[in-house]
């Protein structure tokens, strides 16, 4: 079984915390041991894992990336939105998160990130859990 989670994004760039989202998926699937996948169906979005107690370590990864592929330049793709579409491959569009006990197996600062970067729209994420 897969399970798909929707989310609205309110800015063009922003990391949201799905972790919460994604424990409760887990907890309802009655599933003890196994994997965890998330996967993001968009291009210009994407799921990382990072610090989730500090709001200033999303906010400088944001910016750092931004300066690394800017919004702007010679880019051929009419959308105007090359910078998302890049980062999105750089970050990455899917997780593998090993589950124990029921429960996901995050260091204690880690926490999974929906990423957006061509928003603010209506995104989804679909979660699958795969038992052994
Ligand atoms: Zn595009």
């Amino acid at each position: 079984m897969i399970f798909e989670h929707h989310l609205k994004t309110g800015r063009r760039q922003e990391m949201l915390d799905i972790t919460a989202e994604v424990e409760v998926g887990l907890k309802d699937s009655g599933m003890g041991d196994g994997l965890c996948i998330v996967f993001v169906v968009h291009t210009t979005a994407a799921l990382t894992i990072n610090e989730n107690a500090d709001p200033a370590v999303p906010y400088d990864m944001l910016s750092k990336l931004a300066r690394m592929v800017p919004e702007k330049e010679n880019y051929r793709h009419l959308e105007g939105n090359s910078d998302a579409h890049i980062l999105s491959t750089l970050i990455g569009c899917s997780l593998c998160i090993p589950v124990v006990q029921g429960k996901l197996v995050l260091g204690t600062w880690q926490g999974i990130f929906f990423v957006e970067l061509d928003g603010p729209r209506q995104r989804s994420f679909k979660v699958k859990l795969l038992a052994g």
